[in-house]
């Protein structure tokens, strides 16, 4: 066997839990390690590490990705009332994502993985379609009354205190009480801030993969809150990336939000669409199951000082990890967690001008791809392959069946 490829700067390895764990360890050893002087920098996130710590390793791995720029993370609990119990923790923790996500101010991109045999429910779309979801404000960081009661027939007003005392007051509704005196009300915000940064994230990740972006909102209903996404993109855009994406050959493509959705549908894919908060919750599901399979997705997420975490979108699998457990065989799809490991190789290489490295993650996904479309797969894409002669593998066998396929 030839000389391991050897990497100049540590990668930022953050473990997870249930059956993503078992699968992590899996890739490692018979899909990277055999070809890489692996050089990572390693983060245990497993909920009893994150206990142990008292959820400081969260903050330490997000840290370390600020220092070294590039990580790669496993999925990992969330805790929830069941867990508290399971793994007797003393606290409820934050999401790991989110923690990490809030240290680097990033955003979160999509893409699903696609490959031959497995067709997305649109006919027209022939390539993956990323989307970034802008996850902060608006209706997640709501307040909102219930108007009714006591409060029927109020009169609602917004009303915003400068710092030196100057008040401004809009009338949002008078609920009459005569004929209309109950109702529902909320106030929602966001700021220039987040948005830009957004933006920025965008933007650069479009540069970054060469694909157009697209971003909708309702501009022409909310004229002031709509509004400023779309002036806030558009100043950043002419300030900053328009000789970019012109000398790239890639379009930043603006449009009201209803028409964006129309276009996705008839499009063939290929692109980023920017969404906001609500829109990139709802659609980014939809778009994932109309290419095919939850575990076929791949999460990145991009800070607007360039650090960069990759990961799979999906969770833990915890009812396969069960199965596991109790000695039974198991088919869990690896693909977005290596996908998320190559992501990761290859940005590394790419900022530490290591060819070797980078051609070695396309090498590797190119052998994932080739196994699937041989026909070998784990029983999710099984059900959904249309190639003939197909072959539904364990968990374990499927990543053999790359390593076969990466030696050649
Ligand atoms: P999940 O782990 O994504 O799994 C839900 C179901 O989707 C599975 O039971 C399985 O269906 C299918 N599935 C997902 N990934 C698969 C894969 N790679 N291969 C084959 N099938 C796959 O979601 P969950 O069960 O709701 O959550 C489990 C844990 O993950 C929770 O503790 C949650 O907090 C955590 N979570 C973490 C992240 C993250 O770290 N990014 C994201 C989401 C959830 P079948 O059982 O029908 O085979
Ligand atoms: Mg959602």
């Amino acid at each position: 066997m030839s000389e391991k490829i050897k990497m100049t700067t540590p990668l930022v390895e953050l473990d997870g839990d249930e059956m993503t764990r078992v699968i992590w360890q899996w890739i490692k050893e018979l899909l990277i390690e055999p070809h890489i002087e692996l050089n990572t920098e390693y983060f245990d996130l497993g909920l009893k590490e994150r206990e142990r710590t008292k959820d400081q390793i969260t903050i330490d791995a997000a840290n370390a990705i600020k220092k070294y720029g590039v990580g790669v993370k496993c999925a990992t609990i969330t805790p929830n009332a069941e867990r508290m119990k399971e793994y007797d923790l003393s606290e409820m923790y934050k999401s790991p994502n989110g923690t990490i996500r809030a240290l680097l101010d990033g955003t979160v991109f999509r893409a699903p993985i696609t490959v031959g045999g497995v067709s997305p429910y649109i006919p027209t779309w022939k390539k993956p379609i990323t989307i970034a979801r802008h996850a902060y404000g608006d209706i997640y960081k709501n307040t909102e009354m219930l108007i009714g009661n006591e409060m029927s027939g109020a009169t609602v007003e917004l009303v915003a205190t400068s710092p030196s005392g100057k008040e401004e007051r809009m009338l949002i509704h008078d609920f009459v009480y005569a004929s209309a005196p109950s109702g529902i009300v909320q106030g929602i915000h966001n700021t220039d801030a987040s948005i830009e940064s957004f933006a920025h994230a965008c933007m650069q990740y479009a540069l970054d993969t060469k694909q157009d972006l697209w971003f909708g909102a309702k501009d022409t209903i909310s004229k002031t809150y709509e509004r400023r996404f779309r002036d806030i993109f558009d100043e950043v855009f002419g300030r900053q990336y328009k000789s970019d994406f012109a000398a790239a050959g890639i379009e930043y493509f603006y449009s009201l939000i209803d028409d964006v959705v129309a276009r996705v549908i008839r499009s063939q894919g290929g692109f980023i669409w920017a969404c906001r908060n609500y829109d990139g919750d709802v659609m980014s599901d939809m778009v994932a199951t109309a290419f095919g399979s939850l575990a076929m997705m791949t999460s990145v997420l991009v800070s607007p000082d360039g650090y960069w975490e990759f990961e799979a979108a999906h969770g833990t699998v915890q009812r396969h990890y069960y199965q596991h457990l109790e000695g039974k065989s198991t088919s869990t799809n690896s693909v977005a967690t290596l996908f998320a490991w190559t992501g990761a190789l290859n940005k590394r290489g790419e900022l530490d001008s290591n060819q070797e490295l980078c051609n070695f993650a396309k090498k590797l996904e190119a052998a994932t791809i080739a196994t699937i479309e041989d026909g070998i797969m784990t029983g999710d894409l099984y059900v959904l392959s249309n190639l003939e002669n197909k072959t539904k593998v364990d968990t374990r066998a499927f990543l053999q069946e790359i390593a076969k396929r990466l030696a050649d």
